[in-house]
């Protein structure tokens, strides 16, 4: 059955991460502590260590395990954010991994970090990406598009959104010190949010 490849999700998420690492950096160094790109990279090359290591092999224990270690390795928000996304996305993909399933999981996903990071869309944060992305999946499995479709769809949806958070003025996490400042920069963890969907289209079968 095509679907979400669970463990490709997590590898190519790992390999995005470190291609964009030194990105992801620089953009927190404008309205943060310059330690996203280094902290997801570490977390990331974690995730994958534990998936060569054990046996984890639906896609619910794969991302329950990644969501474990990310917590586990990442210091600052980004940790349990990307935790709790794993985490809920794991509880809701146990039944299966078509596009329909892999929606909801992703929407339980971004419900998880949107009630852990208290953010709402637009307050220049990684539920900037997520939250266009999850809206695109829901629309795309209303039309009955095929799941790389919908995995595109999802793709140029988080990609705007990223885009979209760079006249914002940060009203959470640390950006958000910066006040008004914090306009003209793109979000950081909208930007590694986007990755996140790019790799899922990448981990598509
Ligand atoms: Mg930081």
């Amino acid at each position: 059955m095509p679907g979400l490849d669970a463990a490709a999700w997590v590898r190519t998420f790992a390999t995005l991460i470190d291609e964009h690492a030194e990105e992801l950096t620089a953009l927190d160094a404008a309205v943060g502590d310059a330690d996203h790109g280094t902290n997801m990279r570490r977390g990331m090359a974690a995730a994958v260590a534990a998936l060569d290591d054990c046996a984890a092999d639906s896609p619910a224990d794969i991302c329950k395990q990644t969501a474990m270690v990310l917590i586990r390795t990442i210091g600052g928000a980004s940790g349990p954010l990307y935790g709790t996304f794993f985490l809920r996305f794991a509880g809701v993909i146990e039944k299966g991994s078509d596009t329909a399933d892999f929606a909801r999981a992703f929407r339980a996903g971004l419900d998880g970090v949107i009630a852990r990071g208290k953010a709402e869309l637009g307050d220049k944060t990684m539920v900037d990406a997520l939250a266009p992305a999850a809206d695109a999946l829901d629309r795309s499995v209303t039309a009955a598009a095929s799941g790389a479709q919908a995995l595109d769809a999802a793709v140029v949806a988080a990609e705007s959104g990223r885009d979209a958070t760079t006249p914002l003025v940060a009203r959470k996490g640390r950006a958000s010190y910066l006040g008004e400042r914090s306009a003209g920069h793109q979000d950081p963890g909208a930007t590694s949010a986007a990755l996140l969907v790019r790799a899922a289209r990448e981990s598509w079968r």
